[in-house]
């Protein structure tokens, strides 16, 4: 795909007319637009082979973030999300990284940790030297459970074995398999090799093994992202660019110090990165674990990007665990994430992973810039008081009526919603 991302005007065009953008742009079929319009796609009957006591299907708005380029490529970002302003924020901040030259990221092998406790061991510094000795056994062992991904050049790469020597119930032993899980995120695949290779752990130990489960911690599996923007493009209404910029840098250094401050300016980051997992089909509770405890990585929660001032340029990185697949899972299940993967045209996971953490970067750069200058609720307003209008009860034309009363007396509130509501039901 070498179109472009940058789309002027595509959220004035009515729904069908943004499908039928989408189909032209990414050579969709009829049926792949209907599974992204939510004409078609998951229906009760897959969705009851996918989870237990199934009911019905759940839905959730999905938009297309634009403007995105990354490596020097352009990307329309699938985003599965109910928060208003998250989708508007990503394209936005898009646009302003696009004129520093896009976004530049990089990651690591997909490295995923899968741990197994072992207890009951008589002397662990002992039991860890005989499990090291016989690494090359027991990688060969967890090799042999999925002969699939090991011919796609995946597969247990190494092991480690850490003593913990104060947990609550005296020592154990935590042996970690690192494996490459290519492009599935890799939970089911890792657990396997574990389940396998766990009675010889034990055996090698002399110990009892219990938990066999990857760690979502996925800190050899890191995605990054740059981004540059130019000052000058920072300025609107009457803060200029260099004072939005400064105002970004003492922001994030709010999140860097302050753990309280960090939760909301990580969730900000969350905010697009879950919305691009979900759409995709991942695990988000994954990506969120992941995501905190690397944050806390240090003893102390801290913000998982960064901003500084360079000359005329903000520059902002972002850096997290990203175990996200392009197969397994619900990636090729789920109607909709198999279309949104088309969309975006990733190739890889480590691509997914990466363009993930260009969105996450975006979205983080959306809520400085607003928050460092007029507040986020200007912007957030007319989003926000629609969402009440609605859940007041109002359809078709009244919401916008419901909506410009609540604006312009500035009171946003469910009860107002329902007053105004009641009142203009009983004029017409
Ligand atoms: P999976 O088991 O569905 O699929 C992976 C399989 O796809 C591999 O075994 C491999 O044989 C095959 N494959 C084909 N082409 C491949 C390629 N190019 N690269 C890699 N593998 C390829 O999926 P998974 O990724 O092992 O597990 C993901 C699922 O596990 C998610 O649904 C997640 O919710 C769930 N899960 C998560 C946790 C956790 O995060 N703690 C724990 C258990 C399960």
């Amino acid at each position: 795909m070498d179109k472009s991302s940058r789309l002027t005007g595509f959220y004035k065009l009515s729904l069908a007319e943004r499908v039928d953008w989408l189909k032209e742009f990414a050579g969709l079929t009829e049926e792949e637009a209907k599974a992204l319009s939510g004409a078609a796609g998951l229906g009760p009957d897959q969705a009851d082979h996918m989870v237990e006591n199934v009911v019905g299907v759940f839905g959730l708005p999905l938009g297309i973030a634009t403007n995105f380029v990354i490596n020097g490529r352009d990307y329309l970002i699938p985003m599965a999300i109910e928060e208003p302003s998250v989708v508007a924020g990503a394209s936005f901040a898009a646009r302003l990284v696009r004129e520093g030259g896009g976004f530049v990221t990089v990651s690591d092998e997909p490295l995923m940790i899968g741990q197994i406790q072992i207890l009951d061991v008589a002397n662990p510094w002992a039991a860890r030297f005989e499990l090291l000795a016989a690494r090359g056994r027991l990688l060969a062992l967890a090799n042999e459970q999925d002969p699939v991904i090991v011919r796609l050049g995946g597969g247990a790469r190494d092991l480690e074995v850490r003593v913990l020597e104060n947990s609550p119930v005296g020592p154990m032993l935590a042996v970690h398999l690192i494996y490459d899980a290519r492009d599935a995120m890799g939970a089911n695949t890792v657990n396997t090799a574990l389940e396998a290779i766990a009675p010889v752990v034990a055996e090698i130990s002399g110990g009892r093994t219990l938990l066999r489960i990857l760690s979502n911690l996925a800190d050899r599996r890191l995605a990054r992202a740059k981004g540059v923007v130019p000052v000058q493009s920072l300025a609107h209404g009457e803060f200029s660019g260099q004072d939005v910029a400064r105002g970004i840098m003492e922001a994030w250094a709010f999140a860097a110090a302050d753990p309280y401050r960090a939760a909301t300016h990580n969730k900000g980051i969350m905010n697009g990165v879950d919305a691009v997992v979900i759409a995709t089909g991942n695990d988000w509770r994954a990506i969120e674990a992941g995501a905190h405890s690397y944050a806390a990585r240090n003893g102390r929660y801290t913000a998982l990007s960064t901003w500084h001032v360079d000359g005329n340029n903000l520059v902002g990185t972002l850096e997290l665990p990203m175990a996200v697949g392009i197969v397994g899972g619900a990636t090729r299940v789920h109607p909709a994430a198999k279309v949104a993967l088309k969309l975006l045209g990733v190739a890889t996971a480590r691509e997914l992973a990466e363009v993930i953490a260009a969105v996450g970067l975006a979205q983080n750069l959306a809520a400085l810039r607003a928050l460092a200058s007029e507040g986020i609720q200007r912007g957030h307003m007319k989003l926000h008081a629609r969402q009440v209008a609605i859940a007041a009860g109002a359809e078709g034309e009244l919401i916008e009526q419901v909506v410009q009363v609540m604006i312009r007396e500035k009171t946003i509130r469910l009860d107002r919603a329902e007053a105004i509501l009641n009142k203009l039901r009983a004029e017409s």
